[in-house]
């Protein structure tokens, strides 16, 4: 090669490692209507610095001209929801089936859902019992693949796992495996009646394993008996809970366990998608005649929750095949069903559910040194909550993934 030609390529390389360093020196501003951050404060026209992934500031009195002007949005901290299937979908027929399809097809499926849940404004999504997930979440984390910070459990664990001991083993192998969490069904399933399967002692194994581990566990859990059972085994997140009652919302308030009810997705998707999935496994009339009969007390279910001193709601969804991208109706559902003030859904959607994750240092709060997880939705959430579900702008970890204008924003008159 001759020695100019060298020299030249030498200057390119130079001159574009300039531009990245220039690039991520330059602070992105983001001026909108309102900023919630995730806590429950509320700065009205505000403008957030970032510089790189990070949040640098939340000025009221900047002069520097906003890179981005939201006029009218508001700000809040990227959505959180703590319980979504990402591999769950509909096949090429239109129905879903329990039988995985190509590995190829699994995987770009589970990609699609990541693209459209990133889109409605979620920017961090636990994933539970998918063996993929894990091939996704790295994906995404290497930043070339849009999609949610996915956090995953691998595997599950059942009333079929085996003694304690063995139980303990699996737990130590889904360390091994990178799992970010253990799920684990104490319970059936609502199309079942939701009575504890697993001993107690295959509870206490479990939970008391991942604990030793430093694995976080959530537990499928309906009855209150089997919700008490994982409680007093020392799991720190119930999941559903469809048939919780007072004494034991109030045991999950006291020992500081985590409460993930879904009161307003799964159940709607699954009647609305009905013919998709009937005729496939436990999806047969009965079961669905359960899950008719959940909406009511789910709603009742919610109200108590909501109205338990010190619980720990965290937002969940339990989206499946459907219900990918509809993950912000379960905050609307919760201020409308269970009579939750607008604010507190959003600071449970947020820093709640960042705080179940471990993950309250770098995500769920707008504040400086934080991810800039930042969600533009139209209109003010605090008065109108449906405005999450109108999401105009997202930034994940500084960069933006998503900016349209408002609906019926047409033109400088509007
Ligand atoms: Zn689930």
């Amino acid at each position: 090669m001759p020695r100019m030609r060298i020299k030249s390529i030498f200057v390119a390389v130079l001159a574009s490692s300039c531009t990245v360093l220039f690039a991520q020196d330059q602070p992105i501003r983001i001026h909108a209507a309102a900023v919630f951050d995730g806590t429950g404060k509320v700065v009205r026209n505000a403008t957030i610095v970032v510089r790189g992934s990070k949040i640098d500031a939340v000025e009221t009195n900047g002069s520097a001209p906003p890179t981005y002007d939201l006029g009218r949005t508001a700000i809040i901290p990227g959505m959180i929801d703590v319980h979504a299937h990402l591999g769950w979908h509909f096949g090429k027929d239109g129905r879903f089936s329990d039988r995985p399809g190509n590995p190829a097809e699994e995987i770009l499926y589970s990609a699609e859902n990541a693209y459209v849940t990133l889109m409605a404004g979620f920017t961090t999504i636990q994933s539970p019992g998918q063996a993929n997930d894990v091939e996704l979440r790295d994906a995404i984390a290497r930043g070339v693949l849009p999609g949610p910070r996915v956090l995953t459990s691998i595997r599950q664990l059942n009333e079929r796992s085996g003694s304690p001991d063995e139980i303990r083993e699996k737990v130590r192998q889904l360390k091994k495996d990178g799992a970010d969490v253990v799920k684990i069904f104490a319970s059936a399933s609502i199309r079942d009646g939701g009575k504890q399967t697993m001993t107690d002692e295959q509870l206490q194994a479990a939970c008391g394993e991942a604990k030793a581990q430093g694995l976080r566990t959530m537990v499928h859990a309906h009855s209150p008996e089997s919700i008490k059972a994982s409680v007093n085994a020392g799991c720190l997140q119930i999941e559903h809970g469809v048939f919780a009652d007072d004494e034991v919302l109030k045991l999950m308030a006291d020992k500081g366990v985590y409460f993930d009810p879904n009161i307003g997705v799964v159940l709607q998707n699954y009647l609305r998608n009905k013919a998709k999935f009937l005729g496939v496994g436990n999806y047969n009339e009965a079961g669905f005649a359960y899950m008719e009969k959940g909406l009511a007390i789910n709603a009742a279910m919610i109200k108590k929750a909501v109205a338990t001193p010190n619980l720990k709601l965290v937002l969940g969804t339990d989206a499946v095949a459907g219900a990918h991208g509809h993950n912000a109706d379960e905050i609307v559902e919760r201020v409308k069903q269970g009579n939750q003030k607008p604010m507190d859904a959003i600071v449970s959607a947020t820093s709640v559910s960042a705080k179940s994750l471990n993950l309250d240092k770098t995500i769920g709060t707008i504040a400086p040194g934080f991810e800039a997880d930042l969600v533009g939705v139209d209109g003010d959430p605090a008065t109108d909550i449906a405005a999450v579900t109108r999401v105009v702008f997202v930034m994940k970890a500084g960069r933006v993934y998503k900016h349209v204008a408002p609906a019926g924003a047409r033109g400088s008159n509007d």
